[in-house]
């Protein structure tokens, strides 16, 4: 088997691994792309691209945003129907700085390929595909790869290789904690009848299986993304089969049933995890670093896990050109890329968590929605928190906001 030399190798080469290499490209480095799939390849997904999202592929490369503007699968979506378990429901428009802003729904077969490929085609990047590393071991001089086609060794690895990350298992010390871990399900479906005609995406939230929830996101071509996330402490708690209430929300609610009438599933039932963000990791150690879901970054509210994850493939490549100007690669040299992950990071993902607690109880869900459905105010309140962190942690951290849920 061969033996291939690099400085560093990037494993994965989903949204976090791709936006990694193509920092990484002009950094006069020998970088290794390493994917076990394909590309074009599927990821279960419910293939919401936030504001966030368009934003992080903009600052990555201007020629990567006039590929993703040209990209035809995809539709714009300009806001958000929230159905609260009592059935009454709030729209809420993406609003930035009075104006209208969008995100867009596109199947992450296009959108992933659209970065891999940008990525693959960097001269200075080596791209290897159908590559499955199965083993990752540091010692005081480099770190080994081992895959199917062969060992690899370099001076950094960077493990972007999501939900089931190899490095992080060989490597890092993140366990799976059932509180802070989401169990996913998606199936693509044909002709789902009724969206809002701005193309709002949907998150239908049901007693047995809050904080999480059904999300219907209408898609190009009549076609419609729906799935279900619920807390693995939720699943083990209530014994659910997700399947089951999956299909039986979609069957019998009186909301979907009409809607999925002549609705027909275009596959089987997807399902992956989703390691959430709702608390600090170490995300690195001596030659390593963790992006995307490998580091758990996914936001514990909303499921969002692509803006974060091309966010950290980016520091980590800022990062790794420092470790080699220094020529440091120690643990504690790595640690500043926890700290900058969690500086940019944190207070958002806290005031997510904090937000997936408070829509654990019903009443409460209940209440907020029939608020928002009369008051202009808290209307106001959700419009900003969807496009402004500033102002909703202002708001969010303000007994008043509380007190003025019941009075304004
Ligand atoms: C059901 C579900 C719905 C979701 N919905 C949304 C949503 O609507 N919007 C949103 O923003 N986020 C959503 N997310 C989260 C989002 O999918 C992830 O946060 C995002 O994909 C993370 O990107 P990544 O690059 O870190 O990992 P991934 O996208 O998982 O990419 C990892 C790559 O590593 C490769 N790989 C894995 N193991 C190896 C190995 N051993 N060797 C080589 N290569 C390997 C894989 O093939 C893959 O290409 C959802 C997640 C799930 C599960």
């Amino acid at each position: 088997m061969s033996h291939k030399v690099f400085d560093v190798i990037i494993v994965g080469g989903g949204p976090s691994g791709a936006s990694c290499a193509i920092k990484l490209a002009d950094a006069n480095l020998k970088v290794a792309l390493l994917e076990k799939a394909l590309f074009p390849r599927d990821k279960t997904c419910g293939d919401a691209l936030s504001v966030d999202v368009v934003n992080q592929v903009k600052i990555l490369s201007p020629v990567l945003e006039q590929q993703f503007a040209e990209m035809s699968n995809k539709i714009a979506s300009y806001g958000v129907k929230i159905v609260a378990p009592n059935q009454k429901h709030v729209d809420i428009p993406f609003i930035h700085k009075g104006n209208k802003s969008f995100g867009y729904i596109s199947p992450r077969l296009d959108f992933d390929n659209l970065l891999f490929q940008h990525a693959k085609a960097l001269p200075t990047i080596d791209t290897f595909e159908n590559c499955t590393v199965t083993k990752v071991a540091t010692n005081s001089s480099g770190v080994t790869v081992d895959t199917n086609l062969g060992s690899f060794s370099a001076k950094l690895v960077i493990g972007a290789d999501g939900a089931h990350s190899v490095v992080q298992k060989h490597l890092g010390d993140i366990q799976v904690e059932k509180d802070h871990y989401c169990a996913g399900l998606r199936v693509y479906y044909e002709n789902v009848a009724s969206f809002h005609e701005e193309n709002f995406i949907e998150l239908h939230y049901f007693n047995e299986i809050l904080p999480g929830y059904l999300w219907v996101f209408p898609l190009a071509g009549n076609k419609a993304n729906v799935g279900i996330g619920v807390l693995s402490s939720v699943v083990s708690k209530h014994k659910l089969n997700l399947k089951d209430v999956l299909q039986k929300l979609i069957n019998n609610h009186p909301h979907l049933k009409e809607r999925f009438k002549d609705a027909r599933p275009l596959e089987t039932v997807k399902g992956y995890g989703l390691p959430l963000g709702s608390k600090k990791r170490n995300i690195s150690g001596e030659r390593f670093l963790l992006t995307g879901d490998a580091a758990a970054l996914i936001d514990p509210f909303t499921g969002e896990g692509i803006a974060n994850a091309i966010r950290s493939g980016r520091v980590a490549a800022d990062h790794a050109i420092r470790c080699f100007e220094q020529q440091q690669f120690s643990a504690a040299f790595n640690k500043a890329y926890d700290k900058e992950i969690y500086r940019r990071m944190w207070g958002e993902l806290k005031i997510s968590r904090l937000l997936q607690q408070l829509v654990r109880y019903p009443w409460a869900f209940n209440f907020a929605v029939k608020r928002a459905q009369e008051s202009k105010y808290i209307q106001q309140f959700l419009i900003d928190a969807l496009s402004n962190i500033e102002k909703k942690k202002k708001i969010l951290f303000k007994p008043g906001f509380y007190l003025s849920m019941l009075f304004r």
